[in-house]
């Protein structure tokens, strides 16, 4: 009973975390975001969600190919590891998008968080091992939202997701604030 209770919460443990680069995955982000909710709401502290998206990733793919393209979302994920910690979660959210939770912070805090992650992802200078190739600077986007600020979480999450198409379409390499709600004309 004891070795398949153990090899029970070894295949739950794999459930939550995603191949490709060891972060937890979206199932798991899915939980993780349910205790920070509440843990964030007890203790009367922020928090942040925020959508994060590589920069024109399907070029990477055509121009090294898919086994390259894994490479540097590894390595994405590798520099977004890097602010995680008790209170900042990050997670693969599938393909090359990530989402990062951050508890504990102003939405300007976070931000920093996140766009000092952003800078280290754009200063970082990958080269493909297969070939010597260089990659070339790779970026990403992001966009930020205050969860409390919305209506409710999924609410959060747009808005979160819709910073980062703003992100996109104001030249991609930055991390945008979800925009406050334009109040209704008189
Ligand atoms: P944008 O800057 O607007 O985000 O452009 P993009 O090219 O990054 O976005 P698009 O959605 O057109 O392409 C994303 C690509 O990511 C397409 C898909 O094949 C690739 N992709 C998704 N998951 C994986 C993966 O696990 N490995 C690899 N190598 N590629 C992946
Ligand atoms: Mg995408
Ligand atoms: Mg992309």
């Amino acid at each position: 009973t004891r070795a398949l209770q153990s090899s029970l919460d070894d295949a739950r443990r794999k459930a939550d975390i995603d191949h490709l680069t060891g972060l937890p995955n979206r199932r798991a982000f899915d939980g993780v975001l349910k205790m920070e909710l509440e843990a964030a709401r007890e203790a009367g502290e922020p928090l942040c969600v925020a959508f994060v998206d590589v920069d024109h990733f399907k070029k990477v793919n055509d121009t090294h190919g898919h086994e390259a393209g894994d490479r540097v979302l590894k390595a994405v994920a590798q520099t977004l590891a890097k602010i995680s910690g008790d209170k900042c979660h990050v997670a693969r959210h599938g393909g090359e998008e990530f989402v990062a939770l951050i508890r504990g912070k102003s939405i300007d805090e976070a931000w920093k968080i996140l766009d000092g992650a952003r800078l280290a992802m754009a200063e970082r200078r990958l080269v493909n091992r297969a070939t010597d190739m260089p990659f070339g600077k790779i970026t990403f986007s992001g966009g930020i939202a205050d969860v409390f600020a919305h209506a409710d979480h999924r609410e959060a999450l747009k808005a979160a997701d819709e910073a980062l198409y703003a992100a996109k379409a104001s030249g991609r390499d930055r991390i945008e604030f979800a925009g406050v709600k334009q109040a209704p004309a008189p």
